[in-house]
C-alpha cells in the first residue's frame, strides 16, 4: 500500500475506484483520498517514428492513438509541437532568368450550389507546370478590368512572356 503523500502516513486502506478504474486510497490518519501517482510512461523513439509515419496517412489521431498506445492529449501536445517546430515561411528558390512561358487554362465550376458558376484561371509555368496565377471569379473572357489586373500580377516580375491567353480569346 502506498504511503499517505500528505502526511506520509502508511495507515492507508483502499477506497473504491475512480472514474477510469483506477485505485482509490484513503488514509485512515489524516482522511487525505488520493490515487498512486501514474508512473510516467516513456514514450519509446521506435513508436515516435511510428506515429510520424501514421501522422502522414489520414488516419485520425484517435486511431492513432489507439494503435500506438498513447493518450489522445500526448498525440495531440505532440502534433502540436511538431508543427510548432516548422517554418513559417516558404522558401522559394530564386528562378532562372529569362524567357518565361505561360500557359494559361479556363475552367468553371459551381461554388457552393449549383447557380454560383465560377470560373478559375490557373497560370502555368509551362516549363516546370508551377502555377504561377490563379483567378477565380468572371470568366477572363470578358476582358475585364479584373482579368487584366490578374495578367498584370502573374506577368509583373517577369521580363519576357508568351502566353496562350491571346489565343483562346
Ligand atoms: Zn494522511
Amino acid at each position: 500500500m502506498p504511503n499517505c503523500p500528505n502526511c506520509n502516513s502508511k495507515d492507508v486502506v483502499k477506497n473504491g475506484f475512480i472514474h477510469n478504474g483506477n485505485q482509490n486510497h484513503k488514509c485512515k490518519a489524516c482522511g487525505r483520498q488520493f490515487v498512486e501517482a501514474p508512473r510516467q510512461k516513456l514514450i519509446s523513439e521506435e513508436t515516435k517514428a511510428l506515429i510520424d509515419k501514421l501522422l502522414l496517412e489520414k488516419i485520425p489521431l484517435a486511431g492513432i492513438a489507439r494503435v500506438c498506445d498513447v493518450s489522445e492529449t500526448w498525440l495531440q501536445n505532440y502534433v502540436n509541437r511538431k508543427y510548432e517546430a516548422i517554418p513559417q515561411q516558404v522558401n522559394v528558390s530564386a528562378k532562372k532568368k529569362g524567357r518565361l512561358t505561360i500557359q494559361c487554362d479556363e475552367m468553371w465550376s459551381f461554388v457552393g450550389n449549383k447557380g454560383n458558376k465560377q470560373w478559375i484561371w490557373l497560370a502555368i509555368d509551362v516549363d516546370t507546370r508551377e502555377i504561377v496565377g490563379v483567378h477565380i471569379g468572371e470568366s477572363l473572357r470578358t476582358r475585364s478590368a479584373k482579368a487584366l489586373e490578374f495578367f498584370a500580377q502573374c506577368l509583373s516580375s517577369v521580363c519576357c512572356c508568351l502566353y496562350r491567353f491571346l489565343e483562346c480569346i
